[in-house]
C-alpha cells in the first residue's frame, strides 16, 4: 500500500491491484480444504439443498448451523519490535470456515483484528471476529495501555468490553499484546491457552500461558 494513498481495499479493486504489482493470480483453495468444508456441510443438509447451494433463497438458515466458532480456527498473529523500537502488527487471513458469503471478520480491520501505535504497544486477536469488530478491542487494548494500565490490567478491560456485549452470539476471544518497552502478555476468555515469544538474544522462542479471562458464551439460542 506505499503506492496508494489508501489503507484498505476489497473486492475486485483489490484484485486489480494485485495485477498491477505484478502478483501471480492463483486459487487458494486447496483440494484438502475443499473437502473439510464440503463434508461438514453434507453432514448437515439433505443432499438436494447440498447440491443447490448457490441458489439457496434461505442460506442464512444454515449458516448458524455450521458455522460453530469452536470447531474451526487457523488465524495467526504476528507481534515485532525491531531494534528501533518500532512496533508491528500482522493478522494471516481469517480462519472462520462455514460463513455467510461476504462475510468480513476482525482480521484484516485495523483496529479490531490488529492494531500498533509505536508510543503504546502492538495488539492482536484471534476467534469470533464479530466480537473484535463490534468492541474494536486491538485499537482498545491500545487504549488502555495510553490511559496507563498495565499490561494485565489493559487485557482485563478489553476482554470486559466483550463480556458486556449483548446480542445472540457471543463466543471465544483470545488476544496477544507487546507494548512498547518489549513487556508481552496474552489473554484467553478460554483456559489453556498459550502463545510464543521469541527476544533477540534467544535461539528459540518460548511458550508462554494465556491469561484465563472468562466471559459468558452464548450461540444463537436466545431470541
Ligand atoms: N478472527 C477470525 C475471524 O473472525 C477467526 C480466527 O481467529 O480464526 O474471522
Amino acid at each position: 500500500m506505499e503506492s496508494l494513498p489508501h489503507v484498505f481495499l476489497v473486492g475486485r479493486g483489490a484484485e486489480r491491484f494485485a495485477r498491477e504489482m505484478g502478483s501471480a493470480e492463483c486459487d487458494l483453495l486447496t483440494p484438502e480444504a475443499a473437502q473439510v468444508w464440503a463434508g461438514r456441510l453434507q453432514a448437515m443438509m439433505p443432499e438436494p439443498a447440498f447440491r443447490k447451494l448457490a441458489e439457496l433463497p434461505d442460506l442464512w438458515r444454515w449458516v448458524e448451523l455450521a458455522t460453530d466458532p469452536e470447531l474451526a480456527r487457523g488465524t495467526v498473529n504476528f507481534l515485532v519490535q525491531d531494534a528501533q523500537g518500532d512496533l508491528c502488527a500482522g493478522t494471516s487471513t481469517s480462519g472462520w470456515a462455514w460463513k455467510y458469503p461476504g462475510r468480513l471478520g476482525d482480521t484484516p480491520v485495523i483496529g479490531a483484528g490488529l492494531y500498533a501505535d509505536n508510543r503504546y504497544g502492538a495488539v492482536a486477536c484471534t476467534g469470533m471476529g464479530e466480537m473484535a469488530i463490534r468492541a474494536s478491542t486491538a485499537r482498545s487494548l491500545v487504549l488502555y495501555l495510553k490511559l496507563g494500565h498495565p499490561l494485565a490490567e489493559a487485557g482485563r478491560q478489553a476482554v470486559h468490553d466483550l463480556d458486556d456485549l449483548g446480542g445472540r452470539y457471543r463466543s471465544r476471544m483470545n488476544i496477544v499484546v507487546l507494548n512498547r518497552a518489549g513487556q508481552h502478555a496474552g489473554f484467553s476468555t478460554d483456559p489453556g491457552g498459550n502463545y510464543l515469544f521469541m527476544g533477540d538474544a534467544m535461539d528459540e522462542p518460548v511458550t508462554v500461558p494465556r491469561a484465563h479471562i472468562p466471559i459468558a458464551k452464548r450461540w444463537g439460542l436466545q431470541g
